[in-house]
């Protein structure tokens, strides 16, 4: 006859063996520690180096991932030169630059905006949305109606440099959603802080000369990016049809779940999406980047040319990712 106790522990062990609570047999990270040195650690998609030196300014004092992540993604934002993002961003067909965005923290909460206009940082407001309404996406007008009203200045995005190109484009107009694999730069961030909270961030400008009210997948939770501190973090560049088809980022994450190295997270992820979609991926450039809660991480892409910058132990670094086709 089993004793109170030895019920209690059956149960215990089953229920924690089936998964419930979720930590226990998925998360290996809970028990093994990080290598010395791994923490805190921030990669972003492309040669964001700008971006993961400005999170790692709040890593390496103690700061946390979330912070850590927002301010890297708010420097290609405010950046006139960065075409595929916040300012400067090439418009859509119609000339409007419309702005896509999501960021997710250590406890799950996440927040997003989406076809927004007029406002440089849309990862801020992103972040007010998962902090301050019970929703996690805004989106078009209501989510302009929503920043103004905290207090982001409504400002004209389109710069010279971007208008100039859109108008050159109209001479042809061609409406290809094809992303040349050489000039996108959408960044997501992700982090790792040294208290072991992982964070993620992502935000674009799009497509350039997209539809208007194209939307893609970096404001999409599990598409663009997703976070979970039983794992870990994963973040997309590309064309985000592609990613949106196959929710890449949260497919990443759970791989680690499972127990794969990031770096194999990724590779089975673009593996996934080239077995899936094989006619779409010949000409379109789908790449990523991930963390697990330990700081270890990995980079992967379709077509060679997706490189990206890691900030470790006072080092930043862009690093050129391995790819599934070579030239
Ligand atoms: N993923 C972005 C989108 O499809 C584009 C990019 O990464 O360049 O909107």
């Amino acid at each position: 006859m089993k004793t109170r106790r030895q019920f209690l522990h059956n149960s215990l062990f089953g229920a924690l063996a089936a998964g419930a609570g979720n930590w226990w047999p998925d998360a290996p990270s809970f028990f093994e520690r990080p290598a010395k040195g791994a923490l805190p650690v921030v990669i972003a998609t492309w040669n964001n180096s700008r971006a993961t030196a400005a999170a790692w300014k709040i890593l390496s004092a103690g700061g946390r991932a979330l912070d850590a992540v927002e301010a890297g993604a708010r420097i290609p934002e405010a950046d006139p030169e960065d075409t595929s993002v916040g300012y400067g961003g090439f418009p859509d067909r119609d000339g409007h630059v419309t702005l896509d965005a999501c960021i997710m923290d250590e406890f799950g909460n996440a927040g997003s905006v989406s076809f927004l206009e007029h406002i440089m940082h849309p990862i801020s407001v992103a972040r007010r949305v998962m902090e301050k309404t019970p929703h996690v996406m805004l989106s078009g007008e209501g989510a302009l109606q929503f920043a103004l009203k905290e207090g982001f200045p409504k400002e004209n995005l389109l710069t010279e440099k971007a208008r100039r190109a859109w108008e050159e484009w109209k001479i042809k107009s061609e409406y290809k959603p094809v992303i040349n694999i050489e000039r996108h730069d959408t960044i997501g961030i992700v982090a790792v802080d040294a208290r072991q909270r992982v964070a993620g961030a992502c935000t674009t400008s799009g497509m350039a000369f997209k539809m208007h009210g194209r939307v893609g997948d970096s404001p999409i939770i599990g598409a663009g990016m997703f976070a979970d501190n039983e794992a870990g973090v994963a973040a997309a560049t590309g064309l985000g049809e592609l990613v949106l088809k196959t929710l890449g980022s949260f497919l990443i994450v759970e791989e680690i779940r499972r127990g794969k190295h990031p770096q194999k997270a990724v590779e089975t992820v673009i593996k996934r999406l080239a077995q899936k979609y094989p006619k779409d991926v010949a000409e379109n450039q789908v790449g990523y980047v991930a963390l697990d809660k330990k700081g270890r991480h990995g980079a992967y892409s379709l077509h060679p040319g997706f490189n990206y910058a890691l900030y470790r132990q006072e080092q930043n670094i862009v690093f050129e990712a391995g790819s599934l086709f070579h030239k």
